[in-house]
């Protein structure tokens, strides 16, 4: 390769929580940012707060389960920001229950929007991503792929997502693409906030229960998951591939 890479990244689920932390970290990286989300406004007002702050982003609209909508946004980001190389999927939903109440549309939602939306999501990308020689993929697991109870459908999914990223890896590497996974443990976010309310629990004690049961004694933060995203988008981390990368303050939270 001669030419540098383009520096442009797709980060989903990107209205809020981790994703909006990721989209951050990067745009001052200096990547360019396509904020990517089903709250089409919540991406452009991200987007918009970071070109405020110097960096160059954009939101675009996407369903990541919905191969029309994903292979659109794609073409968009890559006409407005050039060609994206690194591919953050990290849109995600939970449906929790246990096994004997879970619905088929809880295991159905859930399925589309992790592992079809990351198998989309991917497809579309690689393309950009092979014709510059360089990539960068990483999917966002979690601790529960290695079992959570209430959680059958977001664990298989979850621990699909390792299963995929093993296979990206060992198929672009020869294009100069790496794939990794994030896992996180409890990262302070909406959706660790929805669960405390499905259990009835206020948050603040759900959290000082949860950093209890934590080696480092706190919670995640999503800027935590976002120094990861930097470090395994980097140069520093070309010869890293494959891997799934735990980041919950301890070997399992
Ligand atoms: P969050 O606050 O609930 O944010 C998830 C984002 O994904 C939302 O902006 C949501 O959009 C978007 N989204 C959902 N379905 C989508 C779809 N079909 N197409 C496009 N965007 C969609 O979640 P989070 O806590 O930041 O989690 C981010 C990722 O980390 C998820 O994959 C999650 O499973 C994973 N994770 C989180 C934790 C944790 O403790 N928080 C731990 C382990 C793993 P709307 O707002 O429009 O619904």
């Amino acid at each position: 390769m001669t030419e540098s890479p383009s520096r442009v990244a797709i980060v989903t689920g990107a209205g809020r929580g981790i994703g909006a932390a990721v989209a951050r970290r990067l745009a001052s990286d200096g990547f360019a940012v396509a904020l990517a989300d089903l709250d089409e406004a919540a991406v452009k007002a991200g987007a918009d707060a970071i070109t405020a702050d110097g960096g160059r982003a954009m939101g675009v609209g996407v369903d990541v389960g919905d191969a029309d909508s994903v292979n659109a946004a794609v073409a968009t980001v890559a006409d407005e920001l050039g060609p994206p190389t690194v591919l953050v999927n990290n849109a995600g939903i939970t449906r929790d229950n246990m096994l004997f109440k879970m619905s088929e549309s809880d295991w159905d939602s859930v399925m589309t929007v992790h592992l079809r939306g990351s198998f989309l999501m991917s497809r579309a990308a690689q393309q950009h991503m092979t014709q510059q020689q360089w990539g960068r993929i990483i999917n966002l697991s979690s601790t529960s792929a290695l079992g959570n109870r209430g959680q059958a459908n977001y664990a298989t999914a979850k621990a699909g997502l390792q299963g995929f990223t093993k296979t990206l890896a060992i198929e672009l590497g020869k294009f100069g693409v790496t794939a990794n996974a994030i896992a996180p443990g409890f990262i302070e976010t909406d959706m660790t906030a929805a669960t405390a309310e499905r259990v009835g629990v206020p948050f603040e004690d759900f959290k000082k229960a949860a950093a209890a049961e934590i080696p480092v004694r706190r919670v995640g933060r999503p800027a935590d998951i976002a120094g990861v995203v930097s470090f395994l988008v980097s140069e520093d981390a070309s010869f890293v591939s494959g891997q799934v990368i735990y980041v919950a303050g301890g070997p399992r939270a």
